[in-house]
C-alpha cells in the first residue's frame, strides 16, 4: 500500500477526475484514485452529459475560457486514440435563427480562421439543400466547426478506468471526509463500505475533482489551511439538466449533418436508425420541471414536424456544478499541494483534458513525450 510522500491522491470519478487520474499516471506520477462507487443516489454528473465538445464554435473571442477550450480540443484529438474505442463524432453545426446574429457569427469565422482554427459559415440554402430536416422559416444559416464534436460519456469513463488500471493506478472506492496537513504531506480520512479499503491515505498532493461534492468537503476543512487569497465565495450551485433519447420516424432520410445546436438545444444523431439524443435543459436547483423538458422537446415552440412527432425512448437528468461568483471552471491551488479543479458547469467533458494538463503543470510533472 503506498504511504509515502510522492503519492498523488486524485479525488472524484467524473470526467475531470477520470482524465486527471489517467493523465497524471501517464506523466509518471504514483496516483491513488479515490473514486466512490457509482449506483445508488450519487452518480457523477458526467454520466448524464451529452458529451458535446463546443470549442472552436464558442462565442468567446479571447481570455481563459477560449484558451481552455482550444487546448482541450487539441488534447482530445491526441489523447482519444490512446484510450481505445470511444464512440465519437467530429464536426458540429450551430444553427442561427436571428438575422442580427449573422454578421457577428461571420466575424467569429474570420477571427477563428486568422487563429488557424477551421470554422465556416454555411448559408441557409446550403444547409437546406443537403439537410431538409433543418427547415425553419427563420433559419439564417449556421456555423460549421469540423474540429468540434461529441463523445459518448459512459464509454469514455469506462475506457479511462481501464486505461488507468493498465498504468498501475490504484482505485479505492472511498469518499474523502477530511483532509489535514501532516508535515509536508496531507492526511485524507476515507469512508468506504468496502472493508478492504484503508481508512486514511497519506499523500504529497491532493487533487479535488469533486464537482458538487466540493462544497461539503471544503466546509469541513480548517479554514486556516486554505490560502486566503483563493476566495471561493461559498459552495457550488447546482444546475439541473434533463435529456432524452428519441425515435424520429419522420426524420428526412438525409438525417442531420452530425451533432447540431438548434436554439441552444443539442441534437445528437445516434448510430441506431432515426434515433437522436436531445438535451439539455438548464434548471437552477436540484428539482426537474416537466415544462422545461417539454419546452426543450418543442424547441421553444419552433420544432419541425419530424421532431414534434418523435417518441421519447428514455429520459435522464443530472446536476451540473456552477461556481458562485466566479467563472467556470475553478482551477486553483487551495494550499501547497492541494489543488481544486471543479465547477465545470456545462463543459466538463470538453474541458477535462485541459484541466488535467493544468494539474500536471502545477504539480511539476512533464508530459510523457517531453524531450
Ligand atoms: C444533462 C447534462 C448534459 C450535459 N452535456 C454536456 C456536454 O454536452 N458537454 C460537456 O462538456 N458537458 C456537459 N455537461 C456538463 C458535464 O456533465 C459536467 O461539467 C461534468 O460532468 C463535470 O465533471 P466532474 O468530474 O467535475 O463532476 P462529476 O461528474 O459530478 O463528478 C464528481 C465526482 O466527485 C465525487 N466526489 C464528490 N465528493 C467527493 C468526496 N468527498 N470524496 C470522494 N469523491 C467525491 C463524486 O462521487 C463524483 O465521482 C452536461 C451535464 C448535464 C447534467
Amino acid at each position: 500500500m503506498p504511504t509515502c510522500r510522492d503519492v498523488i491522491a486524485v479525488v472524484g470519478a467524473g470526467s475531470v477526475g477520470s482524465v486527471t487520474a489517467w493523465w497524471l499516471a501517464r506523466c509518471g506520477a504514483r496516483v491513488v484514485w479515490l473514486a466512490p462507487r457509482t449506483g445508488g443516489g450519487e452518480q457523477p454528473g458526467s454520466l448524464a452529459a451529452l458529451g458535446v465538445l463546443m470549442g472552436h464554435c464558442s462565442r468567446r473571442l479571447r481570455g481563459r475560457s477560449w484558451r481552455l477550450r482550444r487546448t482541450a480540443l487539441a488534447l482530445w484529438r491526441q489523447w482519444l486514440p490512446l484510450l481505445g474505442p470511444v464512440p465519437q463524432q467530429w464536426g458540429l453545426t450551430v444553427l442561427c435563427h436571428q438575422p442580427d446574429e449573422v454578421e457577428r457569427l461571420q466575424a467569429l469565422v474570420r477571427q477563428r480562421l486568422g487563429e488557424g482554427c477551421p470554422l465556416a459559415w454555411r448559408t441557409r440554402e446550403d444547409l437546406l439543400s443537403r439537410w431538409p430536416a433543418l427547415a425553419a422559416t427563420d433559419l439564417q444559416g449556421g456555423l460549421w466547426s469540423p474540429q468540434d464534436g461529441q463523445l459518448d460519456p459512459a464509454p469514455l469513463l469506462t475506457a479511462l478506468a481501464e486505461a488507468t488500471g493498465h498504468l498501475g493506478v490504484q482505485r479505492w472506492p472511498a469518499q474523502v471526509t477530511d483532509l489535514k496537513p501532516e508535515g509536508r504531506n496531507w492526511r485524507l480520512q476515507l469512508q468506504a463500505s468496502d472493508p478492504d479499503c484503508p481508512a486514511t491515505l497519506l499523500a504529497s498532493a491532493v487533487v479535488l475533482c469533486t464537482g458538487l461534492g466540493t462544497g461539503r468537503l471544503l466546509a469541513g476543512l480548517d479554514p486556516l489551511i486554505l490560502d486566503p487569497s483563493v476566495r471561493l465565495n461559498g459552495p457550488m450551485t447546482p444546475v439541473l439538466g434533463q435529456a432524452a433519447a428519441l425515435h424520429c420516424p419522420m426524420l428526412p432520410p438525409q438525417g442531420l449533418p452530425g451533432p447540431v445546436v438548434w436554439r441552444g438545444v443539442h441534437l445528437i444523431p445516434r448510430p441506431q436508425h432515426q434515433q437522436l439524443w436531445i438535451g439539455a435543459t438548464v434548471e437552477p436547483g436540484h428539482q426537474s420541471q416537466d415544462h422545461c423538458f417539454e419546452q426543450m422537446l418543442r424547441l421553444d415552440g419552433t420544432a419541425p414536424p419530424w421532431l414534434r412527432q418523435a417518441q421519447v425512448l428514455c429520459r435522464w437528468q443530472g446536476i451540473r456544478a456552477r461556481p458562485v461568483g466566479r467563472p467556470a471552471p475553478i482551477l486553483a491551488t487551495l494550499a501547497p499541494g492541494v489543488l481544486l479543479t471543479s465547477g465545470h458547469y456545462r463543459n466538463g467533458i470538453l474541458l477535462a483534458p485541459a484541466t488535467a494538463a493544468w494539474t500536471a503543470r502545477q504539480l511539476g510533472l512533464l508530459p510523457p513525450d517531453a524531450p
